[in-house]
């Protein structure tokens, strides 16, 4: 791999194609355009082809063929688990329990879910944004019909010890389901081992194409549809399978897995160089998340005294790419609600950025980042009319 053109450091917003991946799915957008549900040969090869990605899927994550639907992308899958789930077992009950940390696609149908009369209960986290398990247990009611935990955050990089809180829903009878988006291709996810009964899949965060994803429906689930229509994917999502995705995000996930040993110690000591990096270089610097059980290629940071997005405008400047909490909430002058449940304060999180680093990231990356950053800072600090009052305050 030569000098990258860019210093791209948000791979959790979106990763760059695997170029296997590309050459994968080329046929399926050129000559192999057939409708899989055809019965010609044409389609003949392109149902083959949706099936075979279906195996890659079910084997990355230790799941049956059967259990894996295909879907538009991870947003999709979240809605899908929240109100299939919700909408099937309405008369069993209304209640379900999150996390203050989910991603949007599950916050936002957690809150959509409330005004259609359901409960929900919010799980705090601690500072460095883990869930207690036992806090978990304790949330349960016997009108708890869904519990909704991500495997790991986008934002903070926290892994969730969801092995233990699938014991205890087994053990209760209660539904879990998991957003895996940012674990899958980076950590192993292995639903036996998680006991997790529904999970969600992103393609183009591990380098497959973007508008496509995965749900995994453990055998034996009930939940609603939410698309209405002909009878593909078993019946369960409607719609004329994008075949060309399909085959990429199988292609994407069998070679994540397979390079996850090495890419995964790798990332791990990219990201901890630079974590050390930022914290001896650099004044008034907090590490948002844990420094154990964290995602090999997360990176996030608050800045006292500055602002995330002057940081971001600066290093845009310089052709480095990274992101102020998460993409979504971007834009906005709130900090984001992962930050706040973290407990940190306003002013902190409003300094605060992400790096998410991947398959594509160099050291040579990593340096000149940490050549990048301290100067930048220390200018915007001398700029900063609070550190001024800060100083005088001393
Ligand atoms: C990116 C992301 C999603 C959304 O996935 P899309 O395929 O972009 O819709 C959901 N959850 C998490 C944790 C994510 O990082």
């Amino acid at each position: 791999m030569g000098e990258n053109p860019i210093l791209y450091f948000d791979n959790a917003a979106t990763t760059r194609l695997h170029p296997s991946v590309l050459q994968a799915m080329m046929p399926y957008l050129e000559d192999c355009f057939g409708n899989p549900s055809g019965v010609y040969g044409y389609a003949r090869t392109a149902k083959k082809a949706v099936e075979a990605a279906r195996r890659q899927v079910a084997a990355a994550i230790n799941a049956s063929p059967e259990e894996i639907v295909f879907t538009s992308g991870g947003t999709e899958s979240d809605n899908w688990a929240l109100k299939g789930v919700a909408e099937r077992m309405r008369d069993r009950g209304r209640h379900i329990i999150t996390t203050a940390i989910e991603h949007h696609a599950v916050k936002h149908t957690c809150e959509y879910l409330e005004k259609q009369g359901f409960e929900v209960t919010y799980l705090p986290v601690d500072s460095e944004g883990f869930v207690s398990p036992a806090t978990l247990e304790k949330a349960i009611r016997p009108d708890t019909i869904l519990v909704s935990i991500m495997l790991a955050n986008n934002e903070v990089g926290t892994i969730q010890p969801i092995a233990e809180i699938g014991a205890i829903t087994r053990s209760r009878g209660i539904y879990l389901h998991t957003d895996a988006v940012q674990a899958a291709g980076h950590i192993p996810v292995d639903v036996e081992a998680l006991q997790v009964d529904l999970l969600t899949l992103s393609a183009h965060k591990f380098y497959g194409p973007k508008g496509i994803g995965a749900l995994y429906i453990r055998k034996g689930v009930r939940l609603n549809p939410v698309l209405h229509g002909g009878a593909q994917e078993s019946s369960k999502r409607a719609g004329t399978e994008y075949v060309a995705g399909i085959v990429g995000m199988g292609e994407a996930i069998t070679l994540a897995v397979a390079e996850m040993p090495e890419e995964s110690k790798r990332l791990t000591l990219l990201r901890d160089k630079l974590i050390k990096g930022i914290e001896d270089t650099i004044p008034f610097t907090y590490l948002n998340g844990p420094r154990e059980n964290r995602l090999p290629g997360n990176v996030n940071f608050s800045f006292d005294f500055v602002e995330g997005e002057s940081i971001l405008l600066y290093l845009d400047t310089k052709g480095c790419y990274a992101s102020t909490g998460s993409a979504c909430s971007s834009g906005s002058l709130d900090p984001s609600h992962v930050l706040m449940a973290l407990g940190i304060p306003h002013g902190l999180a409003n300094g605060t950025l992400r790096f998410s680093m991947g398959r594509y990231t160099t050291e040579s990356d990593v340096d000149a980042l940490l050549a990048l950053l301290p100067p930048m800072i220390t200018r915007l600090l001398e700029l900063s009319p609070l550190y001024e009052d800060y100083k005088a305050s001393l």
